[in-house]
């Protein structure tokens, strides 16, 4: 064995709010480690298009953990580009999962390097809050416009909320030792800003505010993409980098997992639905209807005649 020092890399998946002190600005940070290579690895997706499913994780993670109540927040896109469809939920208190559909050779053909917008092309990302049947289903959808995920969230938050709101997004890989020699590894990170004096309150929107607004903008601009994934940057040093003058309270940290609450009870319900001559179309060569979950890779195998069964 040699003397190479490996440093220990910052690990951990959660998401911690804080609120920068004097100001009526709140924000979030997310951090994902474990959970983000969980997520992508799994899939064996090319780079370029792991890289926006990270994004996509962090980001449903950022929103959905201000729900209040027990839900799924989802962050979904549809396009006409090579990426047609991103899908990420965040399901309370902590759990995360992603996936895409995509057109493999149109993806290869865009090179190394491909640009979010040669990926995605123009289309749409909605916003979903789903607080179970008891609660009304919120959705807002905001334009995609080839400036990535993390402004059309922005976006969407100034227009619909009338929340100023600055976010940014950052995914990377990092070299991991695993069972086969070396991979890699998958990091997401995310971080937000709000201010929260547009929604009056003791801090009414006044010059004072206003100031700090733009302090506070100026501040989070300076933030690169690799910090919210470097693996020797901790996320409370980030916040205390960034605000440490103006003083940074940060909230407990809520820990991320992954999670995917699929079942063959709620698979075979889908199928359920399908007419009967279909069914015994969608069966394979050994007399089963497979079908495989998006999200975790589960195959669930039924016979046709089971989920005619179950038509009543
Ligand atoms: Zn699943």
């Amino acid at each position: 064995m040699g003397d190479v020092v490996t440093p220990v890399a910052v690990t951990g998946d959660f998401v911690r709010s804080f609120q920068i002190e004097g100001m009526n600005v709140r924000g979030r940070i997310v951090h994902l480690t474990d959970a983000a290579d969980r997520v992508i690895a799994a899939h064996g997706y090319p780079d370029a298009v792991s890289g926006i499913v990270g994004e996509a994780l962090a980001l449903a993670a950022l929103l959905g953990a201000s729900l209040k109540f027990d839900g799924t927040l989802t962050v979904q896109t549809r396009s006409n580009g090579p990426v047609r469809m991103i899908v990420a939920d965040y399901m309370t208190p902590g759990e995360v999962r992603a996936c895409a559909t995509f057109d493999r050779d149109a993806v290869e053909r865009l090179g190394a390097t491909p640009s979010f917008g040669d990926l995605v092309g123009e289309g749409s990302i909605a916003i979903t809050i789903d607080q179970g049947e008891d609660m009304e289903r919120y959705q807002g959808i905001v334009s995609l416009e080839g400036e990535g995920l993390a402004d059309a969230a922005a976006r969407y938050f100034e227009r619909s909320e009338q929340i100023p709101t600055h976010i940014k997004l950052g995914v990377a890989t990092l070299a991991a030792r695993g069972g086969n020699g070396v991979r890699p590894h998958w990091r997401a990170g995310a971080i937000m800003i709000q201010n929260l004096a547009s929604l009056g309150g003791h801090n009414a929107p006044g010059p004072e505010n206003a100031d700090d607004w733009v302090r506070a903008s100026v501040l989070f601009a300076t933030v690169e993409s690799h910090e919210l994934v470097d693996p020797q940057v901790e996320a409370e040093r980030l916040l205390y980098r960034l605000y440490h003058e103006d003083g940074v309270r940060v909230f407990e940290r809520q820990p991320l997992s992954f999670g995917c609450r699929c079942s063959a009870d709620r698979v075979m319900s889908v199928l359920a639905q399908y007419p009967a001559h279909e069914l015994s179309e969608l069966a394979e060569g050994d007399g089963l209807i497979h079908a495989t979950c998006e999200f975790c890779s589960t195959d669930y195998s039924f016979k046709p005649g089971d989920v005619q069964a179950a038509q009543t």
